[in-house]
């Protein structure tokens, strides 16, 4: 749907041949690859220490790669730190801060009047689940709260370009189900690119529109052909479950 806007020849993000180790280790990435077009959901898995978090890093500029090269919104820009809003793999709320103080972090980093725009954020907070919690304290609340609590602030970073590191890794199963009904009935309306980092298949599956492979210091892409809007029973169909059957034969057998 949102290539329809004609951003589709464009892209967000560009990884071109990118290689990396960290010093006097092993490389992690030889000469991969990835791209992300706007308004795409991609999903990058992989097993735990294939890179994955690290690949955040380089894309953000918190590390800077060995060969190759980053692009964002076409942008070979050598300075990429504060780009793209990243939201990292612990969640970072501030545990002296409330809900609402985390939340407009952002908005003083860039030392814009959160006055201004405090209806505005009222209404993502409630959008969020977190219209009652706006004065509660990050140890009030529950983990899927928290987990919403630390995205709507990397939204609130106002960048198109959303990298996600396992933003639902350390929930409960059933708390992980209603995150997804959630994300999937929030997502059309976002407006946003996003690089989701997972090591759950499913997820990845039910909540991309592509999703990447990390393997063997390389990267296979799967394109995930289902309708959207999507609901959570969707992981029931036979498409579903072949594209799942798919992937784990891309982890287990393709080098
Ligand atoms: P993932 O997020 O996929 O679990 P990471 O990107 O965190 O993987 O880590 C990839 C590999 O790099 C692992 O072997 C990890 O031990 C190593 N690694 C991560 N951070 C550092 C670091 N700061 N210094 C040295 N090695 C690191
Ligand atoms: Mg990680």
């Amino acid at each position: 749907m949102k290539e329809e806007i004609g951003l589709s020849d464009s892209t967000m993000l560009s990884v071109e041949e990118l290689t990396y180790a960290f010093d006097g280790k092993k490389s992690i990435f030889h000469s991969l690859s990835i791209d992300v077009r706007p308004g795409e959901f991609v999903s990058v898995i992989g097993p735990s220490g294939s890179g994955k978090s690290t690949l955040f890093k380089l894309i953000t500029g918190l590390l800077e790669p060995d060969h190759g090269e980053i692009q964002i919104m076409g942008e070979r820009t050598e300075q990429r730190l504060g780009k793209v809003g990243y939201m990292p793999q612990k969640d970072l709320l501030i545990p002296w801060k409330t809900v609402l103080e985390n939340v407009v972090l952002p908005l003083e980093v860039r030392k814009e009047s959160k006055h201004q725009k405090l209806a505005e954020i009222r209404e993502w907070l409630s959008r969020f689940g977190l219209a009652d919690y706006e004065k509660a304290y990050p140890h009030e609340l529950s983990g899927g709260m928290r987990q919403r609590a630390a995205f709507l602030r990397t939204i609130m970073t106002g960048k198109d370009l959303l990298l996600l590191d396992e933003p639902f890794g350390a929930l409960d199963s059933l708390t992980k189900r209603n995150m997804h009904s959630w994300l999937l009935g929030l997502w059309g309306e976002l407006q946003k690119t996003v690089l989701f980092i997972t090591h759950d298949l499913e997820e990845a599956i039910l909540l991309s529109d592509r999703i990447y492979l990390l393997k063997d210091e390389g990267v296979h892409e799967m394109r995930v052909n289902l309708p959207r809007p999507r609901s959570s029973e969707l992981i029931y169909q036979p498409e579903f479950m072949a594209m799942r059957k798919e992937l784990e034969w891309l982890i287990h057998h393709e080098s």
